[in-house]
This record gives structure tokens, sequence and C-alpha cells, in this order.
């Protein structure tokens, strides 16, 4: 901790502390997250520090960036990059009953999307979407936080954490205490898309027995029919009981009315909308986050979103974004 000054303390989070911090090195601000392994058997701990590893090699534009993480005193410790922005959670809250646009709710999920399939196609869970953990930076970009610190927890913790957390999350197949799957991660997927398009929580009761009988069963208040049709459907299936049933991320990115919008989200310096031709603009950077893009024709690119056609058709972004 010798090369960071505590500014404050940011959260008392399910894992243990979140606590903003100053570099000595270089004056930026960071975020690091305090673990307790101290009482962890030393198999536990050993497992804490492979999971750490993982999420050491993560590097997405859409996920919050890890820096460093040491131990020291009989604790875990993290160090991720500090989002100014705020949470999804918060700006929700703020728009007091206004609902958004769905132009931005989309603009939003793709970016999630976008993390989350970076996650699961490296056979990794993220184990704690919740609006609380997306970060929304002033240029618009989406960030997913706290990603694999779940896995770092034994179940035990991952139970209790349940319980005294936030449980509007849980999938039916986890109230039913079956294992959790990538499809888990779907359904609280489905469960933050909902709450972008409602402002509020999709399951919610007075009390957890309640809670977990309206998640089994799958019922929710309906979505305004303001939304489209697209959008209203996509999420009956996130919302799907049997896991199996659930899309995988990499099919709800294959549906035109998200994969039109992907492009634009792959390079770090997005132009403003009708500026400089697209094409020129995203080849290199998409190449250093290792992926191909097809170019597109600048006549095509300058076209209003809604015009444009859906970009390279027949083409599964699976393929696309290897
Ligand atoms: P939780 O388990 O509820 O997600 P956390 O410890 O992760 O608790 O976070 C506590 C608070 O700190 C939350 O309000 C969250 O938005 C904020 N926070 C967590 N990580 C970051 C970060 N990297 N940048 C900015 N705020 C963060
Ligand atoms: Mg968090």
């Amino acid at each position: 901790m010798d090369k960071y000054e505590k500014v404050k303390k940011i959260g008392e989070g399910s894992f243990g502390k979140a606590i903003l911090v100053k570099s000595k090195e270089d004056g930026h601000q960071y975020v690091i997250k305090e673990i307790g392994i101290f009482g962890m058997p030393s198999k536990a701990r050993q497992e804490s520090r492979k999971e750490v590893a993982v999420l050491a090699k993560m590097s997405h534009p859409n996920i919050v960036q890890y820096k460093e993480s040491f131990e020291e005193g009989g604790s875990l410790y993290i160090v991720m990059d500090y989002c100014e922005g705020g949470d999804l959670f918060k700006k929700i809250n703020a728009q007091k009953g206004l609902l958004f646009s769905e132009e931005q709710i989309l603009d939003w999920f793709v970016q999630i999307c976008l993390a989350l399939k970076h996650v699961h196609d490296r056979k990794i869970l993220h184990r704690d979407i919740k609006s609380q953990n997306i970060f929304l930076t002033k240029d618009g970009t989406v960030q997913l936080g706290d990603f694999g610190i779940a896995r770092v927890l034994n179940s035990t913790v991952e139970l209790a954490r349940t319980c005294i957390g936030t449980p509007y999350y849980l999938s039916p197949e986890i109230c039913e205490n079956k294992p959790y799957n990538n499809k888990s991660d779907i359904w609280a997927l489905g469960c933050v898309l909902y709450e972008m398009c409602t402002l509020k929580h999709a399951f919610e009761a007075g009390n957890m027995k309640n809670l977990v009988l309206k998640i089994i069963r799958g019922s929710y208040p309906p979505v305004s029919v303001h939304y489209s049709q697209d959008l209203r459907s996509l999420l009956a299936q996130l919302f799907k009981r049997n896991p199996r049933e659930r899309p995988s991320v990499g099919s709800i990115l294959d549906r035109p009315f998200l994969y039109c919008r992907i492009e634009r989200f792959l390079t770090p310096q997005r132009p403003a909308p009708g500026s400089i031709p697209l094409a020129q603009k995203i080849t290199k950077p998409a190449t250093k986050y290792g992926v191909p893009l097809t170019v597109r024709k600048v006549s095509d690119a300058a076209k209003k979103p809604a015009e444009r056609k859906p970009v390279v058709k027949n083409k599964p972004v699976s393929r696309l974004l290897k």
C-alpha cells in the first residue's frame, strides 16, 4: 500500500472494502478492492491468486482496467482504474422516472454485451452483473467492473454474499440451488436490460421467499410498448426460466438490431456523429483489440444510423470478434 495514498473509502462491498486511492507514482486515482483472505485455507488462497492472474490478463475497452494486485497483512488488494462517471444504478435513479430512449439503452447494452462476450469467450463467468457494477464515463463509454472478483471467493462466501447483498439478479437455477453457469450471467444481463427500460427491478418483493417465488415463476411487469418488439422479445428470451433456452452473449450480439451498433464501440476515440469517415478511424484501434473489422465504404458510413444496412450480413459476430 506504500505506493498509494488513501483518498476515501467508497464502499463496503460484499467482498470487502473499496477504497479510492491516489498513486504516488503516476498521480492518478485508482480504486483498490481489499479482500480478506486471512481466514481462508491455503488451497482457497492459492485459488484466489490464480483467479487474480486471470483477471490481470483482461483488457478490453468495455471492462474496467485492472492495474495490479498484491498481498499484505492477510489481505489481497486488487488495483483497478477509477471510473469517475459513476455507475448505471445511480444514473437510473437520477432519471426520476423519465424513461431512457431506446437508442441510449441499446448503445449501453451493446457495450455491456461486448464486455461480457470478451469474458465468456475466455471461459470465465462474471457472476456479479448488476447496474452497480456497470460504469459510465463522460464520453458515453460503458465499462463492466468487478468481474472475476466473485470467483476469487469460495462458494460459502458467495452464498452468504447473495443473502446480504443485492438478490435482485438471482436466476431461477440459483434459487433452486443448481450451479451457476454462463446463462446465469445472461439472466443477470436481462435484469440490467429490464432496469434500463423501466428504471425498476424486474423481480422485487418484500422478503426473500416471495422474491424467489417471483423469480422461479418468471413473472415481471411488462416493459412499455414504447420500446420496440425486438427489444421486448429479447428481454423475454433473457428471462427464460430454463438456462439452456437463454441465448448466449454471442448470439445476442448477432441480432441485426444490435449487430449494426457494434462497430462504433470498437474504437476508443469514437468520432462525433457525422464527422470524419468512420472507416479511416476504426481500422487501427480495432486491430489493437484483436478485432478484425470489415472496412465499410465511406459513403455507407456517412449515412444516418437508421439508414445503414446491418454491417456484413451472414457473418456471425462470434467470427468477427474472435
Ligand atoms: P458491490 O459489491 O456492491 O459492487 P463494491 O465494493 O464493488 O460493492 O463498490 C462499492 C461502491 O464503489 C459502489 O458504489 C461502486 O459503484 C463503487 N465502485 C466500485 N468500483 C469502482 C471503480 N472502479 N470506480 C468507481 N467506483 C467504483
Ligand atoms: Mg462492485
